[in-house]
């Protein structure tokens, strides 16, 4: 049967929504967000409805104390914009720099973000803070992001919007994400974004099978991509995702060699005569624990 079939059927009734109190917003970074000079990151949903396969954040402590499968929760932190005002100003008492990761265990522009407007709030709340802040990096899959699109030029240079993008294929799209949005609605969502004038890029996080086409592709939507796989940013060199049992949706599929840990050598190459320079994570995060999603 199809992976990705499968997959659509279990999340099929799911997520369960409920609001929560928080009692934070702003959480110190560590790790590869930290090594990134990021000094916070920000989650406005715990859990997240987009359930791709390989997300790591299911393995976290937290995902795994809660014994529910990931994807079929997202609590709302209902709270945050209140949080988010005492927690900047107990930042600048500190006299902390404040860089901002927004998210790196959910996805800001989830669905439920229609509706609830959590991510937008806090957007329009951080520019109350504008001069206290040095820099926030939008970091989601989702097209709803171009809603926001007035708010994002109001933070000039200190902002960059960067999509993930893991493949050029809706094939192999559906197989590992098949809840996540469609490729060419992030593709439209991110091209209207850079055309309004505001910094983004492409994160091709983790790299996923792929066409030669890719570049040319991802090249019509901005300038800059970043290039990560299960094993570039990942502090067990691949490990975890070998736990996590995803080589064995690749062996299905009868593409094992993309699961290879220099499979992305083969796509460098295709990237950097379309984009220059590619960077790949490999060097600054080599000893990371926590997953850019
Ligand atoms: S990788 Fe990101 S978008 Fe996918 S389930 Fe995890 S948090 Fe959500």
């Amino acid at each position: 049967m199809d992976p990705g079939k499968t997959r659509q059927k279990e999340v099929a009734n799911l997520p369960d929504y409920q609001n929560i109190v928080s009692k934070s917003i702003l959480t110190p970074a560590k790790g590869c967000v930290a090594h990134h000079s990021f000094t916070f990151s920000l989650n406005p949903y715990v859990g997240c409805a987009f359930a791709c396969k390989y997300c790591y954040v299911m393995e976290m402590p937290q995902a795994k104390f809660r014994g529910k499968e990931w994807g079929s929760y997202v609590d709302i932190k209902s709270n945050a914009n209140v949080l988010l005002d005492n927690d900047i100003r107990k930042a600048k008492k500190k006299g902390q720099r404040i860089s901002i990761f927004m998210s790196t265990a959910t996805d800001p522009y989830q669905w439920k973000e229609a509706k609830e407007r959590i991510t937008e709030a806090i957007l329009e709340n951080l520019l109350n803070f504008i001069n206290d802040i040095d820099f926030l990096m939008i970091h989601t899959r989702s097209p709803l992001v171009k809603r926001d699109i007035e708010l994002f030029k109001k933070f000039g240079d200190k902002i960059l919007v960067s999509m993930t993008i893991e493949t050029d294929s809706e094939k192999y799209r559906k197989i590992f994400t098949p809840s996540a949005p469609p490729i060419p609605a992030r593709l439209k969502a991110l091209k209207e974004i850079t055309e309004a004038g505001i910094p983004t890029r492409i994160s091709i996080s983790p790299m996923l099978p792929m066409t030669k086409k890719v570049a040319k592709v991802f090249k019509e939507a901005t300038d800059t991509v970043v290039l990560d796989t299960y094993s570039l940013c990942n502090g067990g060199s691949g490990d975890r995702t070998e736990q996590m049992g995803i080589k064995k949706i690749y062996e299905e599929i009868n593409l094992p060699q993309w699961y290879e840990k220099d499979a992305y050598k083969k796509i460098l190459p295709i990237l950097e005569k379309e984009f220059g320079h590619v960077n790949t994570i490999k060097d600054e995060c080599s000893k990371c624990s926590l997953f850019l999603t």
